[in-house]
């Protein structure tokens, strides 16, 4: 019998590894079917559960296998509603999830790598470092997990939590596809959103696999000039080359439409001066706008105030794409966009506490 620690997970497997994984086992073609619908559609959490195998099958399963990986080290409870999730992942790292629920949207932010290389200079990730990958299955898993624990079913994923999703490319587009699957999670692809920073390549990749999930681009800034001050990404792909690509991937069914997500950051992109040269640069394309107040991270930038924002949205009044400022959830236990670590492991490990230094646009 295979020890916990040497046992494969089974959650995230495509059929084809499920295939592979069965063949010691000399069983009809059908019960890889069976076995992916009950992982990934039924979501039990034991083979036992899995009732139409034959009981020697489940024992043997039981032997060499687990249905997932992840354990729950915290849960964390915002007063809006918001949940924040710490799972630990066999490697021994942890990683955030966090689960929003709406009227009727039940939302879950997941994450796709622990840490992350990209270092943009406003988010709390950033400061960790670039950790790991997580592989499907860790990947899928957070789902599965946070619809046992609250109990509600859920319609929209976005992956926005650690980590950049196109930098774990293949594991990624992998676990979307089980998450869309209507034997696995049966979420609807178009509410499967993978947010980048921009990694062109992937983006073109993207495109031409005419993938069918919705796709976010984290902008942040009008001009090169600007979004190479925060973003080191822009060093390696310029703002004219990542709007290229934008417009490759919008250029490939008449359906699709980018997010933009923009950041204000105060004094740093949230002057009407940028909001024009905003709507000047997105207006070619087929996109909306989603502004993200900033959420605090110790990193010495600050949220603009009201008017700014007002002003900065005024600004955009004429866009020919829809512009919408994102409501902060979670922010009283750090689960708002670019926290996701900022607590949890500054708490424990100072090696993660760093002081940032604002970025001058002067
Ligand atoms: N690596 C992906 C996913 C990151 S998180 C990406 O870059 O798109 C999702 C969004 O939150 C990104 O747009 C990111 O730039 C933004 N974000 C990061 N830190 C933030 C902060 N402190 N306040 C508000 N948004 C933040």
């Amino acid at each position: 019998m295979a020890s916990t620690e040497q046992k494969i997970s089974l959650i995230g497997s495509t059929p084809e590894e499920l295939k592979g994984h069965l063949a010691p086992f000399a069983q009809p073609a059908y019960r890889v079917n069976q076995i992916y619908q009950w992982l990934h559609h039924y979501q039990v959490d034991t083979f036992d559960e899995m009732t139409n195998l034959p009981k020697s099958l489940r024992k043997a399963l039981q032997e060499n296998f687990q249905v997932g990986s992840l354990s729950m080290a915290s849960r964390q409870d915002s007063m809006d509603g918001t949940i924040k999730y710490l799972w630990k992942l066999r490697s021994g790292y942890s990683i955030e999830s966090v689960f929003i629920p709406e009227e009727k949207r039940k939302t879950i932010c997941i994450s796709s790598q622990v840490g992350c290389a990209l270092g943009c200079g406003f988010c709390a990730t950033a400061q960790m470092g670039f950790l790991s990958n997580l592989t499907a299955g860790e990947i899928v898993e957070q789902i599965i997990r946070v619809q046992a624990d609250t109990g509600e079913k859920i319609t929209n994923v976005v992956l926005m939590g650690m980590g950049e999703p196109f930098l774990n490319y293949a594991r990624v587009i992998q676990a979307c596809h089980i998450m869309s699957s209507p034997e696995g999670l049966a979420i609807s692809a178009k509410k499967i959103t993978i947010s980048t920073v921009g990694v062109v390549p992937r983006i073109i990749q993207f495109a031409k696999e005419q993938q069918p999930f919705s796709l976010a681009i984290s902008l942040h800034a009008p001009t090169q000039a600007l979004r190479r001050q925060f973003m080191p990404i822009a060093e390696k792909f310029s703002l004219d080359e990542l709007m290229e690509s934008a417009r490759f991937y919008t250029d490939q069914t008449t359906r699709k439409r980018i997010t933009f997500e923009y950041v204000l950051l105060e004094d740093v992109n949230d002057s009407e001066k940028e909001a024009r040269k905003l709507l000047h640069l997105l207006s070619p394309l087929r996109c909306k706008l989603n502004l993200i107040p900033y959420n605090d991270t110790g990193l010495g930038y600050h949220l603009p105030g009201k008017s700014r924002i007002d002003k900065f949205v005024t600004a955009l009044y004429r866009a020919p794409f829809s512009v919408t400022l994102r409501k902060n959830r979670g922010n009283d236990i750090a689960a708002a966009c670019g926290q996701l670590f900022f607590k949890s492991e500054t708490e424990k490990n100072p090696r993660f506490i760093k002081s940032g230094q604002p970025v001058s646009t002067t």
